[in-house]
């Protein structure tokens, strides 16, 4: 039988601490829905002591969420880990995942402590938890810049006070792969117990070695691999899990491991997340990339007509990218929208069904051919969960090269209609300026993006901005439409509103 490879997945707190990526609680309660649905054996839902919003989060995903593990992190005090606790104890399997750092640069700079004081505070910390929960993860920050026998002794200690699970994570992206295999080895080689507990490693891509490395390490016996959705989290961010997975189901030869990963909800978890974060993913990333199935040359694509084994190692509908193409039209019905969203995944309500229903109907009378990837959008827009304050209702741009740009904007709140005018630098701003005169709040656009949903010059685009009220926290907004002003205008508007409802203004 293979050897059965836990993956844990980090894209709530680690992915969350990419900078400029900030997710409300519904918003990540629908990612950890998602994963549980991806098969991810762990959910890192938060670091419960960090914020109310971080705490509010990992309770809810805690309550909600069945049939995988959630783990709250905290670290090694009794104020994180019962703040920890608190937060994960409605779990169905919950997991308290602890840590300290051990590598002297961090004991010395960052902690101000000896090594005596990390090991006992380490098995504190595994200690406490045990008293509350038997599942118990025990992290060594740094541990790849540790002195190795140091980090033995903890780890040992770690696991006689009661750790299920120690982590070796390369926590600066600085490990190779070669090197990094060597140093699990000698791990399992060295620690009493290690036998009996998960070894578990977590890489960061600084080096872009995050996958390779936790790969080696697989191969050298850890039994748990931690990452992000499409590589996400601090700085480089984490290792990629879809690229862990399909490497390893594909080269399975090589690695003679098995995960419970559902693979065809890869792509949907990866559209999910790049949509809710607000980070795009880059064309040619590999398992999820928009090109990572597309072949160009004309000897490719004439091997692959042939024998598609002949440049491809995966198929596309492995992760869940869908094949056809032409699917709905005009005259599609009700009945018929609805079974294609079931054959993609998704089980809308009524009330979502409706409304999805409406703006499916819209863009059939401006393009001809609906694809897949229209009604994913039109439904990610559908279920994008921040109450609506206004809806935009009309827009008039008059724009060119000789005049100033202007913009007119209708905006409904509730059965009341606003109107404003507003002059701009660019229609853009100009569409930003009328909608802060409806809702009188002066807002900053800090980053306004526009990706090409489908292919063609009746494409969807999908505009994604962020705003700010007053330099502080960014609130990100999303719009479709075949306009790219009309849905820069929904997106600010969407933005809007989620800033009113994070703010707690909805009742103004
Ligand atoms: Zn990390």
């Amino acid at each position: 039988m293979a050897r059965r490879v836990y993956i844990f997945d980090t894209t709530l707190r680690d992915g969350e601490q990419s900078p400029g990526v900030s997710l409300n609680v519904m918003e990540k309660l629908q990612i950890a829905r998602q994963l549980a649905r991806l098969g991810v054996d762990v959910i890192e839902a938060g670091f419960p002591i960090t914020s109310p919003g971080d705490y509010e989060a990992v309770k809810t995903i805690a309550r909600e969420v069945r049939g995988v593990t959630v783990a709250a992190l905290a670290r090694a005090s009794f104020q994180d880990i019962d703040q920890a606790w608190e937060a994960v104890r409605e779990a169905e399997q919950p997991r308290i995942h602890t840590f300290i750092a051990t590598s002297p640069i961090h004991m010395r700079h960052k902690l101000r402590m000896t090594e005596e004081q990390v090991l006992e505070a380490a098995v504190a910390a595994v200690k406490r938890a045990r008293s509350y929960v038997s599942d118990v993860e025990f992290s060594a920050e740094d541990a790849s810049r540790s002195d190795l026998d140091f980090l033995c002794r903890v780890l040992e200690a770690a696991i006689a006070a009661g750790a299920t699970v120690v982590n070796i994570p390369d926590t600066v992206g600085y490990a190779t792969p070669e090197e990094f295999a060597r140093f699990i080895s000698e791990i399992r080689q060295r620690v009493r117990g290690i036998e009996k507990v998960v070894l578990s490693v977590h890489c960061h891509d600084d080096l872009g070695l995050a996958v390779a490395n936790s790969l080696a390490a697989v191969m050298a016996g850890a039994s748990q691999v931690e990452g992000a959705i499409n590589g996400i989290g601090e700085r480089a961010g984490n290792a990629a899990l879809e690229e862990v997975v399909m490497a390893l189901y594909t080269r399975r030869d090589q690695f003679g491991c098995e995960t419970g990963i559902r693979t065809e909800e890869i792509y949907r978890t990866s559209r999910l997340v790049s949509s809710l974060t607000g980070m795009p993913v880059q064309p040619n990333k590999a398992v999820v990339g928009k090109n990572a199935f597309a072949h160009e040359s004309g000897i490719h694509q004439d091997g692959v007509l042939k024998e598609r084994t002949t440049y491809e190692i995966m198929n596309p509908q492995m992760v869940g990218i869908s094949q056809s193409n032409l699917v709905l039209g005009k005259h599609s019905g009700r009945h018929a929208f609805r079974q294609r969203l079931q054959e993609l995944g998704y089980e809308l309500g009524e009330e979502e069904l409706n409304k999805a229903f409406q703006q499916f109907k819209i863009l059939a009378d401006k393009k001809k051919e609906i694809t897949d990837a229209d009604l994913e959008a039109i439904v990610e827009e559908e279920l994008r969960p921040v109450p609506v304050t206004y809806t935009l209702e009309y827009l008039h741009i008059s724009t060119g090269t000789t005049v100033v740009p202007t913009a007119t904007v209708g905006l409904k709140k509730g059965d009341e209609l606003f109107e404003e005018a507003a002059c701009g630098n660019g229609p853009v701003d100009a569409i930003c300026r009328a909608v802060d005169k409806v809702t009188g709040i002066p807002c900053v656009l800090k980053s306004w993006g526009i990706n090409a949903v489908t292919s063609g010059k009746d494409a969807i685009g999908e505009v994604t901005l962020k705003i700010t009220e007053n330099g502080g926290k960014t609130y990100l907004g999303r719009g479709i439409s075949t306009d790219i002003l009309e849905a820069s205008a929904k997106a600010y508007v969407n933005a809007v509103n989620r800033l009113l409802w994070e703010t707690g203004r909805l009742k103004e």
